[in-house]
């Protein structure tokens, strides 16, 4: 992509209004676009990351036997009266519209209940299970604060996984496999070493325990009690001495810290499917309950984080599995050298598949370079009267800031 013809533009003042970090540096780099108090646009290379979350997560949701599909985002109040959840008391910040002819919807703020009403259609016998029916949606929730840029949203982007289970243990199996998936994908994205599996409460899905995905960051909501060598936390709300033995932790050996929920799995037990007639008939012609868990990830807290961690003085610093472009090539000068080399290098990349932000534009190196660090691409190639002279490209790691001098070939052979 020819930056010249980008039509989100860089800033340099911080936006007004706007306290977290993520949003700051979003909307400076023109990643996103602030509708109101946490409702966010994604402009396009902002979407260009969320795709690349999706895909990572697609990925290892199909790996363990996901099936996607796309649910609505109206509900109907009928099948949520069924498990009490339409309740403005059980479950708080539900957005709901009148119809015009009369009567209430929902606006999705999870899917449960729509999924396990849905599949009362499909699943009969014991031989139609296990399911995994998985789903990108746009969740509404009627947040009270929205003080965390977009890892707050009244609007956001989530992967919801729900699983159908014929045992508790083929259900714990399922669930296992699952919490594996989370942090190959949190790994896969750049925050392995900073998110941890922290055992927490269930809210307004389950009386029971769950699992939580932590993000280590002072601008999160949680905290929560690490156990560093075991890579495992637990969330201050279920610090008790009986949680801390289930997971065979001891007090003396955890630290306290602030972190992002990125992720949350929920052992369901029976009682949506049970609420909503969800049963399979077993090898003698019995009905059985069927066992249920379900699974999270929000794609746009999830960018926001990676932002948030991440970033350093400079700007954004995006891991290569999700940053906009592999290479963000950038011509100094407007010499007829410089700009005719610099095309073809740009013609180059993309012949040798590889993405590339090419700023053709024509202003002052410093503004050029300064965008190039705000937006954050991993590797930085320069194309320069002195690059040309000395025969080489000048590459920087944005992470590293480490500078290295190569052939166009070299490049190429770091994508192979
Ligand atoms: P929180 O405690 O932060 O409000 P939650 O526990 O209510 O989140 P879940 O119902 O567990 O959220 O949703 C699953 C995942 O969706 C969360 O782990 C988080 O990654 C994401 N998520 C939840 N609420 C929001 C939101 N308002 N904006 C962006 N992402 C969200
Ligand atoms: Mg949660």
């Amino acid at each position: 992509m020819r930056q010249s013809q980008l039509f989100a533009r860089t800033r340099w003042e911080d936006p007004t209004e706007e306290t977290a970090k993520n949003a700051k540096l979003l909307i400076r780099a023109g990643l996103v676009h602030k509708e109101m108090a946490g409702v966010y646009a994604f402009l396009p290379l902002g979407l260009r990351v969320l795709r690349k979350i999706e895909t990572v997560i697609r990925e290892e949701m199909n790996a363990i036997g996901g099936q996607e599909v796309l649910m609505t985002t109206l509900q109907n109040p009928e099948i949520w009266h069924k498990t009490g959840r339409f309740d403005d008391a059980v479950v708080d910040n539900w957005f709901k519209t009148k119809l015009v002819s009369g009567g209430e919807l929902g606006i999705a703020n999870t899917h449960e209940e729509p999924i396990t009403a849905m599949l009362v259609h499909h699943l009969k016998s014991y031989k139609d299970l296990p399911v995994y029916v998985y789903q990108f949606q746009t969740k509404f929730r009627n947040e009270l604060r929205a003080k965390s840029g977009i890892m707050r949203g009244r609007e956001f982007l989530m992967k919801d996984l729900y699983s159908f289970s014929r045992t508790e243990v083929e259900f714990h199996t399922f669930y296992e496999q699952c919490a594996a998936a989370y942090l190959r994908i949190f790994a896969r994205v750049g925050l392995g070493d900073h998110t941890f599996r922290t055992l927490a409460a269930g809210g307004s899905f389950t009386t029971g325990l769950t699992d939580e995905f932590q993000t280590l960051s002072e601008a999160g909501e949680d905290i929560i009690y690490i156990d560093r060598s075991k890579h495992l936390a637990v969330n201050k709300e279920v610090l008790t001495d009986e949680n801390l033995a289930r997971l065979g932790l001891e007090r003396a050996n955890l630290e306290e810290a602030k972190s992002i929920e990125v992720g949350n799995i929920f052992p369901l037990g029976h009682r949506y499917s049970d609420a909503l007639g969800l049963k399979y008939r077993d090898e003698s012609g019995l009905d059985q309950p069927i066992y249920m868990g379900s699974y999270g990830i929000g794609l746009s807290r999830l960018l926001g984080t990676i932002v948030e961690v991440l970033a350093d003085d400079g700007g954004i610093v995006w891991p290569a599995s999700v940053a906009p472009f592999a290479v963000h090539l950038v011509a100094l000068g407007s010499s007829e050298p410089v700009r005719q080399a610099a095309d073809q290098i740009y013609a180059d990349l993309s012949q040798a598949g590889v993405e590339a932000l090419f700023d053709d534009r024509d202003l002052p190196a410093g503004e050029k370079l300064g965008d190039a660090d705000l937006l954050g691409m991993p590797l930085r190639v320069i194309v320069s009267e002195k690059t040309l002279a000395a025969g080489k490209l000048e590459v920087k790691n944005r992470q590293t800031a480490e500078i290295r001098h190569l052939t166009f070939a070299e490049l190429i052979t770091e994508f192979k």
